[in-house]
């Protein structure tokens, strides 16, 4: 009945990396290693994470007619996104540039770019992709207006994921709609306010009380707990040598969210989704590190 299991509507950054032995401070030139280019942005991850697990996925993004937005195109359909809601033009694609020294502490100037011009009017334009999928995923990269169209346009029983991140406080009416709302520490705390608390039990049942039908608290190394109407369960994380944790909140994502709409309870997905994040840890990079459903059944 639906022809995509999951649509994600972001962002799709080229991400510019350069080693330095000292990140700048103000007025100051460094030498770095060879530049690094990466496709990249929350969006496009999350595209790329479901695919590779086999859901069908389609993106709605906005990038630039210019080599970085052909690179992100690139990988998307290299990873067997379905591209056509990607729209092209209207600013340059959007662009991170990362320094990061040998301690793994990095410094990053985001340039939203063409993710900043995707509208509400595009979500409108898209509303055929939209109603064809199962899940609609989405993030903060892009405007909150886009955001809030996205959420009117919504058909009854479409299942919506959102990570608010960056994390910003959130309109009442995307708040309802969030099944489950997906955060980390950080980002809790940002939507919270002020009366956060200070456990993962007291963040989940604060949120909850903001109004989403489900909240996921992800814990990096510890995992991560779910929480609904009919309580709150620890899910664990896999034990692994991690060496790079970009991109780990995305493929967890964008997992757990494929699992609740092929009918996964909310504990079993996140256990599915904690699985992936743990196999990504252990690769380099975001999206080269997402692994396929046969690399997950082998942990
Ligand atoms: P990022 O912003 O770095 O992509 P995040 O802060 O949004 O990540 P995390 O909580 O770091 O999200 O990771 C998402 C999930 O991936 C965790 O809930 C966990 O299941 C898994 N994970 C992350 N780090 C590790 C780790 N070191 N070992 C095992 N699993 C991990």
């Amino acid at each position: 009945m639906f022809e995509y299991d999951l649509l994600v509507v972001g962002s799709a950054n080229a991400d510019l990396v350069v080693a330095v032995e000292r990140r700048p401070g103000a007025g100051e030139t460094v030498l770095g290693s060879d530049l690094a280019l990466h496709p990249g942005g929350k969006g496009a991850n999350q595209a790329v994470a479901a695919a590779r697990l086999g859901a069908r996925t389609a993106l709605l993004a906005r990038v630039g007619d210019d080599a970085h937005g052909r690179l992100l195109l690139d990988s998307q359909r290299a990873a067997g996104v379905d591209t056509s809601g990607v729209l092209v033009g209207g600013a340059p694609t959007g662009v991170a540039l990362i320094t990061v020294d040998p301690s793994g502490d990095n410094s990053i100037v985001v340039s939203p770019g063409a993710n900043g011009r995707l509208t509400p009017d595009d979500i409108r334009a898209a509303s055929a992709l939209i109603t064809a999928s199962r899940v609609v995923s989405t993030q903060l990269e892009i405007p909150l207006e886009t955001v809030e169209e996205l959420v009117r346009g919504l058909r009854p029983g479409t299942r919506f994921v959102l990570n608010p991140s960056p994390p910003q406080e959130l309109p009442a009416a995307v708040l309802a709609v969030c099944d489950p709302l997906i955060v980390n520490e950080h980002e809790a705390r940002v939507v919270l306010g002020a009366d956060a608390g200070t456990t993962p039990e007291e963040w989940a049942g604060a949120l909850l009380a903001l109004g989403p039908r489900s909240v996921v608290v992800t814990l990096g190394d510890e995992g991560a707990l779910v929480a609904d109407a009919s309580g709150t369960a620890r899910v664990p994380a896999v034990k692994v040598t991690a060496v790079d944790t970009t991109g780990a909140g995305d493929s967890f994502t964008a997992a757990l969210a494929w699992r609740l709409g092929a009918g996964g309870s909310l504990t079993a997905s996140a256990a599915y989704a904690a699985r992936v994040g743990a196999v990504a840890v252990t690769r380099q990079g975001a999206q080269a590190s997402f692994p396929t459903a046969e690399e997950v059944a082998a942990v």
